[in-house]
Formats: C-alpha cells, structure tokens, sequence
C-alpha cells in the first residue's frame, strides 16, 4: 500500500512540489517501505520520535519538524534537522539560530501563517511576519535561514474557503519575497496542503506538501 501510495503521489504532483510523507505515530517499518519507494523527505511533529527514527533509518533522509516547536527542545534535533516548518515566535528562531551555531550548521526554516479562521491553529498573523522580517535582530541570526511560510487551513470541506486562505497566503509570500532583501532570508518554499486539500493547495501556489494518512493510511489516535 505504501509503496503504491508513494509511487502515486510522485506522478500526480508536479514536479517543483515536495512532497513530505508525514510519518507521525507509524513505526519504523512504515518509514522504510516509504524510503524503499524512493520517499526521502520525512516529516515528524515531536523531536523524540523524530530522533529515535533518525537513529534508526539511512543517513540520506531529510527529516522536516512540522509540530508545533518548545524552545527547550530544539537542541535534541540541531544536528540533524533539515527543515522546521512551525516557528510561530522570534525567540524560537534565536533558540534555533543558537543550536545550529554550536553544530557549526545553518537550519533552514519556515515562519508559520495563521491563515485558518479558527483559533486553535498556531501561527503568526501577516504583520507579525513582517515585522520579524523587517525587524534589526533578525540580521543577527547568522545560523538560521527563513526558507518560506507554512500554512494550515481551516477544517472544513468548504472548496471557496480553503482556496481563499491558500491563495492569500500565496500572495503574502510573493509581495514578501520581492521586498525582502536580508541575508539570511531567502523565500523559496510555501508549505500549505495535507491528504484533504493538497490538489486546491498546489493550485494556489503551494510547492510542499505535507502528506501524512493519504500515504501511510490513518493514525490510530488524533495528533
Ligand atoms: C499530521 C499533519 C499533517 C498530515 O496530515 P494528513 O491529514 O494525515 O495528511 C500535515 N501537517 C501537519 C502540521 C500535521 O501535523
């Protein structure tokens, strides 16, 4: 199933879209079904099991950290992190910045746009986005490299809704990418779309997706 679902997804998505097999809660044997696929890019939400199945899979994985990120743990993945997608606050991007220094890395990262209209999804409004990136302390991040934004819709089937909230995210990253001339800031990726709404997401401009139940079938509990 895996194996097909991979093989699947490579051919239906176009080809400047990454596709993230999010492999949260499944074991060890799923992931590597899905590395045997050709998959290599992973995505976790908690850094212990995300560290746990970096210990125990081939080195030439690109292990993305979509969750929602505690400061004080960001040191358990520094050396091995290739993406992290949720920074939703600027001392998260100086804790990063800290722990990639003491690897002697850069870690690429994402700023989280709260573009659902419910409440209970983390993220930063536009302005606060561009007040991070217009702001002086952010020049001092030497370590850190702001890659894109994320996004997570509203629940909902709503086709117009979730269109809206992509496509405005959409135009956020271009009008910022045009204007925003800093070093360490270099936006290239827009995250938005998971198995329910990948197709209207990548219509609006999306270049990752983050795939999670659609490959790997559903989690036994809500994470
Ligand atoms: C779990 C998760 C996904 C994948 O969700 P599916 O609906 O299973 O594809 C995508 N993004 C984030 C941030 C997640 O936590």
């Amino acid at each position: 199933m895996i194996t097909k679902n991979i093989k699947e997804f490579k051919l239906k998505i176009p080809e400047n879209v990454t596709l993230v097999a999010v492999s949260k809660t499944k074991p060890i044997e799923d992931l590597q079904e899905a590395y045997d696929a050709g998959q290599r890019v992973f995505g976790e939400n908690k850094i212990q099991e995300m560290v746990d199945k970096y210990d125990a899979l081939p080195k030439d994985i690109q292990w993305h950290m979509i969750g929602h990120l505690q400061s004080n743990k960001v040191k358990y993945m520094a050396h091995f992190v290739d993406l992290i997608h949720g920074v939703d606050k600027f001392k998260t991007l100086k804790e990063i910045n800290k722990q990639a220094k003491k690897h002697d890395r850069i870690i690429n990262c994402l700023l989280q746009a709260k573009i659902a209209k419910e409440d209970t999804k983390f993220g930063l409004t536009f302005d606060e986005i561009a007040e991070i990136l217009n702001s002086k302390e952010i020049l001092e991040l030497t370590h850190i490299k702001i890659a894109g934004f994320m996004g997570m819709a509203t629940f909902t089937d709503n086709q117009e809704q979730l269109a809206e909230e992509f496509s405005l995210l959409k135009t956020f990253f271009d009008t910022q990418k045009q204007q925003t001339k800093i070093h360490n800031c270099h936006l290239e990726i827009l995250s938005m779309g998971m198995s329910g709404d990948y197709e209207l997401a990548i219509k609006n401009g999306s270049t990752m997706i983050r795939v999670g139940s659609s490959i790997f079938g559903h989690r036994n509990y809500n994470y």
